[in-house]
């Protein structure tokens, strides 16, 4: 579904992401794990255009890579950014029907709100309270929500457990499970290394910009190099 080929990215001396090549099958989970500042966001916001970047990228077989963001979402492909970004000043219903920004289907919208609001029952409780106001775990809920108001083909999400108690960690991915058993590819960034490959159909593990492993979430738990810099083991 989404094929990466050398994809590269500079910030000026930094090369951030080295000549990475990926590949998303339809209807799989694929994660990508790596320590801070690997490359992991910077290979997300590659492809949907937010940074300057070489190599291809293509989607259900079209070369996306000099399209505009707008037009890669519109195409079906949408992101959770990392540190969850909901617009504070509007509630979460206003939050969510601008995640629909590049739609126009009125009745499709509105029965995609409410297909977020059977996901997340707790945001439609609060549909009218300012996002600003949320506690950490139901902006998170609203960040997804909102970036499946697009209705993606493919669901990027970018550290979706960060900050949130185990608890809540542990929401997040069963949340993870259910949009992809709805049908939705996802492409999962994560420092929660144990609960991705838990869940992932394949995974890249990503060093100083460069894929160091891949491998079925299966193998790269038994990984021993893995078990040592990413799971706490020795
Ligand atoms: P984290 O888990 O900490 O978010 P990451 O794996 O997502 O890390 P990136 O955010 O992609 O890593 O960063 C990769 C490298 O690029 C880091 O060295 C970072 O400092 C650098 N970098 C990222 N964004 C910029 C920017 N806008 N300008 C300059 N350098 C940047």
């Amino acid at each position: 579904m989404l094929e990466i080929k050398d994809l590269n990215v500079r910030y000026g001396g930094i090369h951030a992401v080295r000549g990475i090549d990926m590949s998303v099958p339809q209807g799989n989970i694929v994660t990508l794990i790596g320590a801070n500042g690997a490359g992991k966001s910077s290979t997300l916001r590659a492809i949907c255009n937010l940074v300057k970047k070489t190599g291809t990228i293509s989607f259900m077989g079209e070369d996306i890579s000099k399209l505009p963001t707008r037009e890669i979402v519109k195409r079906g492909i949408s992101m959770v950014p990392e540190g969850r970004r909901v617009f504070a000043d509007l509630t979460i219903y206003e939050n969510l029907v601008l995640g629909a920004y590049t739609r126009k289907d009125e009745a499709g919208i509105k029965s995609d709100i409410e297909w977020v609001y059977s996901l997340f029952p707790r945001l439609k409780e609060r549909e009218k309270q300012l996002a600003g106001t949320l506690s950490g775990g139901e902006q998170q809920m609203l960040a997804v929500g909102r970036a499946l108001m697009s209705r993606p083909k493919l669901l990027m999400m970018d550290e979706p457990s960060l900050g949130l108690a185990p608890i809540l960690v542990r929401d997040v991915f069963k949340i993870i499970q259910k949009i992809h058993e709805e049908g939705v590819t996802i492409l999962l960034i994560e420092q929660n290394a144990r609960m991705a490959l838990k869940v992932a159909d394949y995974a890249y593990v990503l060093e100083t910009g460069a894929i160091a492993l891949s491998g079925s979430g299966q193998e790269l738990l038994k990984n021993q190099e893995v078990t040592r810099a990413y799971l706490g083991g020795v």
